[in-house]
């Protein structure tokens, strides 16, 4: 293992981590989330041993209880100051956020990325004014997001009151979030910086009509977080592999189904071939539904890791990974 990267097991936090820069996977569940509805209110027969497994376990307690997928990075810039970037404000974000930012005593965002504008990625955005500062009248500084000009298309039809602010003659004031729309590029050459940390944005598809970002970031260890992917094209393929401009040292990657393929999202197959040719030092699975069984699957991996040379694991909501940026 890179000894840049030290995992903490369930996201145990050890005292000294604290002054280093973190990730923290606070979803790592496929768009209708885990347990599936279905799987407990009509249950087949046998039931389903994943999603059963939510009614006899805490959260916080069974890796395979995944919310929509979503990233915070703490990013430690010295002198006790942090600064924490989300990546996705999806449908769970609230669940999330009661879960895994008391767990891991994160106080505030300072930053928001988002990778696209689908459901499981914003709809969220709503409860961002629960980890804001309280003003009635709305006079607090707005938390940047960054986001692309299609994201934000769509977001002021979703989310028109978060977006036009000024009151009509005789509008009450309501309490919304307070947000600073920044319009980012889906151009490998145009990065950004977001909190003090640099991101370069990576335009894969996310089925054949739609691009979503992935991004990559940290100077001394690099790190791809890839959420919602169907393909690479070349050129993003060439930022982030071995055989181009440099061995990540972590990939965070999409991975749906178990078996078969899916035209919006890599499924195991295309994820595994994908962190092969890419060749990174260390990868993470994340997006997954019911179909994978964290600690089987993750035996699985140790094999196919072995065989492999390259060290591949499920992500579990709540997985805190000390990295240094
Ligand atoms: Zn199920
Ligand atoms: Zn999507």
């Amino acid at each position: 293992m890179d000894a840049s990267i030290n995992v903490t097991q369930n996201g145990t936090v050890v005292e000294e981590e604290e002054s280093s820069s973190a990730l923290i996977f606070l979803g790592t569940g496929c768009s209708s989330a885990v347990p599936n509805a279905m799987c407990l209110i009509k249950p087949s027969d046998p039931p389903c041993h994943v999603c059963f497994q939510s009614l006899s376990l805490a959260p916080e307690l069974n890796p395979n209880y995944r919310c929509n997928t979503s990233l915070l990075i703490d990013y430690y810039q010295g002198d006790d100051k942090h600064n924490y970037i989300l990546i996705d404000v999806g449908k769970t974000f609230r669940e999330q956020v009661l879960r895994w930012f008391t767990f891991h005593k994160i106080p505030q965002v300072d930053a928001i990325i988002l990778t696209h504008e689908h459901a499981d990625a914003v709809l969220g955005l709503d409860d961002i004014r629960a980890v804001q500062p309280f003003s009635p009248i709305n006079d607090i500084d707005p938390t940047s997001i960054y986001l692309t000009q299609y994201a934000m298309d769509s977001i002021s039809m979703k989310f028109p009151y978060l977006v036009h602010k000024k009151l009509k003659e005789g509008q009450e004031v309501r309490r919304v979030a307070q947000l600073d729309w920044k319009i980012i590029e889906e151009d490998f050459a145009k990065p950004f910086f977001a909190s003090g940390l640099k991101f370069v944005p990576l335009p894969v598809m996310h089925g054949e009509d739609y691009i979503c970002l992935g991004f990559l970031f940290g100077e001394k260890c690099r790190v791809a977080y890839i959420s919602d992917v169907s393909r690479f094209p070349s050129t993003t393929e060439y930022v982030i592999s071995k055989n181009g401009t440099g061995q990540l040292d972590l990939l965070i990657l999409d991975t749906l189904y178990k078996n078969g393929s899916h035209n919006t999202h890599f499924c195991f197959p295309q994820t595994l071939e994908a962190v092969k040719r890419l060749c990174p030092k260390r990868a993470l699975l994340i997006g997954m539904t019911h179909e994978f069984d964290h600690h089987k699957d993750n035996e699985f991996l140790m094999e196919w890791s072995e065989r492999e040379g390259i060290p591949v694991q499920l992500a579990h909501d709540g997985l805190r990974i000390p990295v240094d940026l």
